[in-house]
């Protein structure tokens, strides 16, 4: 049994997909308390695997395995995600980067994201450092201002290879196009993507 929060259709709002139709599995629970938390993923129900393809398989291509933090859920997300993969579903997995995949995890993902968890986030350092052997992929950062910046560039330093994202700290339409604003230069300043966060303009999910 999966310890599911919630699953449901909508676009992608935030990251690489960003736009495209997806069902979104929400897992239960995450590991970390990020002061901008806008996700409730504390409810819990529990889905069988069969339960989640079938689920799958009558919505868009696209799956985005979310949370919480889907990756609690350990090695039981081999099987979904090979599950998922071999009915021809993209899928993308977000994480906060703090727990080790499973190694045979990545290889059904289309979209690994990495949301690494700045001190904006005010979680302590040691709970949000990063965990070993995060796969290829992309990172994926929540921004207020220009010193976030700076110390996502320290952490994409040390994490080299992987495509820089940017999106605004913000939970309403109007913050998320003047915090935007605001980045847009830095961000590309330093050869990053700014994304809005779509769901929220839109009102959606
Ligand atoms: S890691 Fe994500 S789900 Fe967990 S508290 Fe932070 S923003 Fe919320």
């Amino acid at each position: 049994m999966f310890r599911i929060n919630e699953v449901f259709r909508s676009i992608q709002g935030e990251g690489p997909a960003i736009g495209q139709p997806a069902t979104f599995i929400r897992f239960s629970g995450c590991n970390l308390s990020c002061v901008y938390c806008d996700t409730d993923h504390a409810s819990c129900r529990p889905w069988r695997l069969e339960e989640l393809l079938d689920e799958a398989a009558r919505g868009p291509s696209r799956v985005i395995i979310t949370g919480g933090e889907p990756l609690l859920a350990g090695e039981a997300l081999v099987p979904l995600a090979a599950g998922l993969a071999g009915t021809g579903r993209k899928i993308d997995i977000e994480t906060n980067g703090t727990i080790s995949p499973p190694p045979d995890l990545p290889g059904f993902v289309d979209n690994f994201v990495v949301s690494p968890k700045l001190s904006n986030s005010e979680n302590n350092p040691a709970s949000r450092r990063l965990a070993a052997g995060l796969p290829p992929g992309f990172f994926k950062f929540v921004a207020d201002d220009v010193a976030d910046l700076d110390e996502a560039g320290l952490l994409a330093q040390e994490h080299p290879g992987r495509d820089i994202i940017v999106m605004p700290m913000a939970t309403d339409p109007k913050a998320v196009i003047e915090k935007m604003k605001i980045l847009r230069e830095p961000v590309e300043a330093r050869g990053w993507r700014l994304l809005p966060r779509l769901h929220v303009l839109l009102g959606l999910r």
